[in-house]
Formats: structure tokens, sequence, C-alpha cells
């Protein structure tokens, strides 16, 4: 049971990192305290920047989805279960990817 308790940590952890980052990143695009310059080359880039922003939030937030399943998995006792057909995922594929929902088998 204790392997599973770090694996719950480090998922909270990962995803109050993530959260935390959100936070920011949203925090600029709402755009506290910040000016559209007026210049169109750098406007352009301005909106290049939030663009990739958006992007790395989007991002973000499905990674916290898929942590916040995970966890789910965890307190309901199938976490390392694959969804398709059951078999126990591999230790190593859930270290490498402790979000997966599948065996190494069913993923390929
Ligand atoms: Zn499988």
């Amino acid at each position: 049971m204790s392997d599973l308790q770090t694996v719950r940590d480090s998922l909270v952890a990962q995803a109050e990192a993530l959260a935390k980052r959100v936070e920011k990143i949203e925090a600029h695009l709402r755009g506290v305290d910040r000016d559209t310059p007026d210049n169109w080359r750098e406007r352009a880039q301005f909106l290049e920047n939030d663009e990739v922003l958006e992007a790395l939030d989007e991002h973000d937030l499905a990674q916290i989805g898929q942590i916040k399943a995970a966890l789910a998995r965890v307190d309901a006792g199938t976490y390392g279960e694959c969804a398709d057909c059951g078999e126990a995922i591999a230790v190593g594929r859930l270290k490498a990817l402790p979000t997966t929902t599948t065996c190494i088998d069913c993923a390929s």
C-alpha cells in the first residue's frame, strides 16, 4: 500500500504545481497590468505569445483532469488496472505514465 501512497502523493503534488501554473497563466491572459503595444509588429508578437499561453493553459487543464481521474481510481482501489482488459498495468509503465488507464498491450 505504501507504493500507492507514494503514487498518490506525487499525483497530488503534480496537480498542485499545474494548478499554480494555470493560475499564473490565466492572470496573465486576463491582462492584469498589461498594456497593448501600439506597434503592429509588437502587437502580433503579443498575440502569438497569448496563443502559446492558451495552448499551455489548455494542456495543463487537461493534465489536471487526468490526474484527478487517476486520484479517483486510487481512492476507488482500481488504480493500476487496465480500463480495457482489466489486467494489472506494469509498474514500470505506471511510473513513466502515472495517469495512464491502459496496459501496454491495449495502448498499442
Ligand atoms: Zn489492457
